[in-house]
């Protein structure tokens, strides 16, 4: 496995907001104003204006570039700069995943991630699984949830089965070692998670978990322990919220995994 080389942090172009005190320095005193000849006033205006809508664009621009997040890259893919200088989106590596889990940024992501790839951990067979599982051999499943969903052909999370990197022709996709490197960090979303109702009684995420990573607190609720998670998907992808619970939370799930934006592994 590669050696870790030293992190990045995620680059977001923004435009920093002007005081309000810099914006009054700028301002003419009224008696500078009063002076003032009316023409230089007017191309004053109109240079001030041409300036304004283009500090806007510019603004626009490096939003539009960099967009609001960063996006979950498959595994090997993290340590953004380096990667988007090297992903020539061709993408083989979404073509080969044999988890479904790869798919592809749009515009709303920036210029600069448009048609690189992304991890989605919602794609629908979680649902066709977890229906096929209710009426399987209860026992086996409970037994090894997460053997069950691989043999199941489940999808929609990563097994790091390394197949993206290997096509990968630029090495955009680097070596990675689950056990090492992380693609993101699992979170509880505690206003989703079925566990937080009164009721309770959900423990998908921990049963699913293939390397320990939750736990249950006092309260029966879910824990991530960061240093054990890796980002794989697979509690994001089985969590059953979204669809008991549609009306609170739309589409967002009672645990998902997020860039780790504090350090990046690659
Ligand atoms: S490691 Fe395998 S399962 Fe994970 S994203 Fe790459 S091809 Fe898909
Ligand atoms: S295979 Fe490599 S270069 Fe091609 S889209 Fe995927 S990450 Fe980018
Ligand atoms: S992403 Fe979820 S299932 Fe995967 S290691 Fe982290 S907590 Fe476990």
């Amino acid at each position: 496995m590669g050696e870790p080389q030293p992190s990045e942090a995620p680059q977001r172009g923004a435009v920093p907001p002007t005081t309000r005190a810099g914006r009054d320095a700028a301002q003419p005193s009224d008696a500078s104003r009063r002076a003032a000849p009316r023409g230089i006033s007017r191309r004053g205006l109109l240079a001030g204006a041409a300036g304004a809508a283009l500090l806007l664009g510019l603004g626009g621009v490096a939003r539009a570039t960099a967009g609001d997040t960063v996006p979950l890259r498959p595994p090997g893919g993290q340590g953004e700069q380096r990667f988007i200088a090297a992903c020539i989106h061709c993408d083989r590596c979404r073509g080969v995943c044999p988890r479904g889990v790869i798919g592809t940024c749009g515009i709303e992501d920036g210029i600069v991630n448009m048609r690189t790839p992304t991890l989605d951990f919602h794609v629908a067979t979680a649902k066709a699984y977890r229906r096929g599982a209710a009426h399987a051999d209860q026992e086996a499943v409970l037994a090894k949830p997460y053997e069950a969903l691989l043999d199941a052909g489940g999808s929609g999370f990563c097994d790091f089965c390394m197949l993206c990197a290997k096509n990968c022709p630029t090495g955009a996709l680097a070596a990675f070692d689950p056990d090492r490197h992380w693609i993101g960090e699992a979170r509880i979303v505690p206003r989703s998670c079925i566990a937080f109702d009164k009721l309770g009684g959900c423990r998908k995420c921990v049963d699913y978990c293939p390397f320990g990573a939750i736990s249950l607190d006092e309260g029966k609720r879910p824990v991530v322990q960061p240093e054990k998670c890796n980002g794989c998907g697979v509690c994001e992808n089985i969590c059953p919220s979204s669809t008991y619970r549609t009306f609170r939370s739309g589409l967002q799930r009672g645990i998902e995994v997020v860039v780790n934006e504090q350090g990046r592994p690659l």
